[in-house]
């Protein structure tokens, strides 16, 4: 009951502004997933390949999976077939990957860039300036099984709300450069994936299209002690 009553809650408030939730169900059971989706909801974010390969075979054909952490090469083949969005793509030779894949399945794989806007330190994710780059490179140009609908940022985790509300707004105004350059390739830009549990309403109000909760949804998360 409570898991359902988040699912309307937060879908109403993504709704309010156009914008669409994603219910992040990592470490979470498939009776917690299904408990969700008779509440109606459709998009579940992952953020680890072997747990989205293991729950997508049990769960409903028109779940849409949608992959958050990052990801290795050598493992995109496992996700290629049915993978909806990937939100965590951070470098050009993984996209390439992907569109191997994804030529091999016969199909197109939406995916956003992931940009490096908060302040700590993260191995993940790309500046500003290798963003533009690689959007602007030769090989990115001439892919034809990816297509790259937007972007996605994590804020700093930190109470301050201005600090917050910086790093969304600066990638807001990525994504809008990005749309004025009107950049030849495989770019079809509508979806700005940022906000938490933590911090999403902050996320709404500076133009987020794709709210990602788990913790808010779920409830807390029980890691394996190794
Ligand atoms: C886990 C995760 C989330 C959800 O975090 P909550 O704080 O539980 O809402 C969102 N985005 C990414 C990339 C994640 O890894």
């Amino acid at each position: 009951m409570v898991i359902k009553n988040n699912i309307v809650k937060f879908r109403d408030a993504a709704a309010a502004t156009g914008a669409r939730l994603i219910a992040v169900s990592k470490t979470h059971s498939t009776g917690k997933i299904l408990e969700a989706y008779d509440a109606g909801q459709r998009i579940f974010g992952e953020n680890k390949v072997q747990e989205l390969m293991e729950k997508q075979p049990q769960l409903p054909a028109d779940i849409q999976w949608h992959l958050l952490g990052h990801l290795q090469r050598n493992k995109v083949k496992y996700i290629a077939p049915f993978i909806s969005l990937i939100h965590s793509v951070d470098s050009l030779r993984l996209l390439e990957e992907i569109d191997k894949q994804a030529e091999r399945n016969q199909r197109t794989i939406d995916c956003l860039l992931q940009v490096y806007v908060a302040r700590e330190e993260t191995k993940f994710g790309l500046s500003p300036e290798e963003l533009m780059d690689l959007i602007q490179s030769e090989p990115f140009k001439s892919l034809q099984h990816v297509r790259i609908t937007g972007l996605m940022g994590i804020a700093t985790l930190t109470d301050r709300e201005d600090q917050i509300r910086q790093e969304f707004r600066s990638l807001k105004v990525l994504f809008e450069k990005m749309k004025a350059m009107k950049p030849q390739g495989p770019l079809h830009l509508q979806e700005l994936s940022m906000g938490m549990s933590a911090d999403f309403p902050i996320a709404l109000e500076e133009g987020s299209t794709l709210i990602r909760i788990g913790t808010a949804i779920f409830g807390n998360r029980n890691y394996p002690a190794v």
